[in-house]
């Protein structure tokens, strides 16, 4: 396989989603091997389907077969299958069943939606299904209120959501969570993965063009994390800050943004000195890539993305452990995002000038490389004395920073696996969000409340400060190790120098792992996180944030 074929291969969703408003389960049209896919609710709720299509009489005996299949519970994500079921008895034309526990309406939030897809779609791959009816009506089982006594509410008792997902929330979701754990990364396997299931949604409730609309929405955002997800998990080798570049010209083209690639000397000449410091030490030299959708659009509100672009770290001369260093390809998981992102707003067309920045270098340990005590002036002349050249995402990203003022932003929120400290404090299930305006850190909460991907708030306390100070410049990269994640937002927070809101997302713990992340993210693969949360935010801006 040449390149060209190895790339066109890339961000392929290779399920197509259809759609079919509900007449009779009975009168679909299949073919042999073809398997319908029913919600269930829990035993003790008398296991039968959610209220709106209790009248379905049709569905009854399907339903009691299910039902009585050992093994079967209800509760959320537990499946079951009967396989060559009895059309005589349950009179569906389909030759398998599958049972899907929905849980109680509790479990209706949108990370378990999500990862319910994603069990799905694990079942419909074991199966080898080809041709899928998923009646989705039978699958959304939603809680009450948000603020109600059943209400979902986090360990101290505080709302987890601030809506309940509607039914078309939950489509969108279920949809997407069915796509994300079709995922699949075979660009370095002999046997490439040829599962292509056609999958119709059924609804009795959602007319045929809403049913449409949701599936085209979920498809797109699918790619665009499809696309991260290739970017973040290519090795180190093959995904070097001009592939990166080059990757993100070709989302532009297919999707309709703009893309501007500067190169080492153009680096030089603009005083970007953090990430040229950085990529010193490699052969691949760096690049920095300003990609902007709505470009020249003066009247409408302007958010930067900016994502930390190391395409591997090594550590540079501070070199890493060998266990589990192969794992530093995804420290571009950042830069991924941003890129999956910007795909995602531009073939949406969202009414947003948004800016997408990636500071992209290779930390490499070499005789060029930046040594521990050197020193380098940052593109807004503020000096930083590099103590841990380690520590080298805060300093592509300083420059980065500096640069989003050109923009004069409404917002700027950056995404970097920055920190070890960060998955320390809080583990694989959440994203740390620091940041220096209550309204943008609020309004990104809410956002990520609807997507489902975790964040959790740590401060930037003033007495960090003291710590990220230098005898011999104005910064030093590196502190002690005591509230790592925050010192490095901290040092963020010094290039950022309140010219406009902004927030970091630390996602060393969520881009990179799936664990904990649910179904929908396969392993050993890069999640995506936080596309979806980044493009809500984008969608929404007016019910999360006040901007000019
Ligand atoms: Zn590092």
């Amino acid at each position: 396989m040449t390149q060209k074929e190895l790339r066109n291969n890339m961000t392929a969703v290779k399920a197509t989603l259809s759609s079919q408003k509900y007449k009779s389960l009975k009168a679909l049209s299949v073919t042999q091997g073809s398997l319908l896919v029913l919600g269930l609710g829990q035993k003790d709720e008398s296991a039968a389907p959610v209220p709106s299509v209790k009248t379905l009489r049709d569905l009854e005996p399907a339903l009691r077969t299910l039902v009585s299949t050992p093994g079967f519970t209800g509760k959320a994500e537990s499946i079951v299958a009967v396989l060559h079921q009895n059309s005589a008895v349950t009179g569906l034309p389909h030759s398998h069943l599958l049972g899907v526990g929905v849980g109680s309406p509790t479990d209706c939030q949108p990370q378990n939606i999500l990862s319910l897809g994603g069990k799905v779609a694990h079942s419909l791959r074991g199966h080898k299904a080809t041709e899928v009816d998923i009646f989705i009506d039978s699958l959304y089982n939603p809680a009450a209120s948000v603020s109600g006594k059943d209400a979902p509410k986090d360990h101290a008792g505080r709302p987890l959501l601030t809506r309940i997902p509607s039914r078309e929330d939950f489509l969108e979701k279920f949809a997407l969570g069915l796509l994300l754990g079709l995922y699949s990364f075979d660009r370095y396997k002999k046997k490439k993965d040829d599962y292509a299931p056609r999958i119709r949604f059924v609804s009795a409730i959602l007319d045929e063009k809403k049913l449409k609309d949701i599936l085209a929405k979920a498809t797109t955002l699918a790619k665009g994390i499809y696309l991260t997800r290739d970017l973040q998990t290519t090795p180190g080798g093959d995904m070097q800050p001009a592939e990166i570049a080059r990757q993100a010209q070709e989302a532009g083209r297919k999707s309709g943004f703009k893309t501007i690639v500067w190169d080492e000397k153009k680096l030089k000449a603009e005083g970007m000195n953090g990430i040229l410091t950085v990529g010193q030490g490699s052969e691949a030299p760096p690049r920095f890539i300003i990609m902007e959708h709505n470009a020249g659009k003066k009247n409408l509100p302007t958010i930067v993305l900016v994502g930390k672009g190391v395409s591997f770290d090594t550590g540079g001369i501070s070199i890493k452990p060998a266990a589990g260093m192969e794992e530093m390809k995804m420290d571009m998981s950042g830069a991924a995002a941003v890129i999956g992102a910007m795909h995602v707003i531009s073939e949406r067309k969202l009414p947003v000038h948004v800016v997408g920045l990636v500071a992209s270098a290779e930390n490499m340990p070499s005789g060029k490389a930046v040594r521990p005590g050197d020193i380098f002036t940052a593109h807004d002349g503020q000096t930083v004395e590099v103590i841990n050249t380690d520590a080298e995402g805060r300093l592509v990203l300083c420059d980065a920073l500096s640069y989003a003022k050109t923009f004069k932003p409404d917002a700027v929120i950056d995404m970097a696996t920055l920190t070890g400290a960060v998955i320390v404090a809080l583990g694989p299930i959440s994203t740390g969000l620091m940041g220096n305006n209550a309204a943008l850190i609020e309004g990104f909460k809410k956002a990520s409340s609807v997507t489902g991907e975790k964040v959790w708030e740590l401060p930037l306390y003033e007495e960090y400060k003291e710590d990220m100070r230098s005898k011999v410049a104005d910064y030093r990269n590196s502190g002690n190790r005591e509230g790592g994640s925050q010192k490095g937002g901290t040092f963020l927070n010094f290039f950022v120098g309140g010219a406009y809101p902004w927030i970091h997302l630390d996602i060393a713990g969520t881009a990179d792992t799936p664990k904990g992340q649910g179904a929908h993210c396969p392993p050993d693969v890069g999640t995506g996180v936080p596309v979806s949360s980044i493009v809500e935010f984008v969608s929404n801006l007016k019910d999360y944030f006040k901007t000019k």
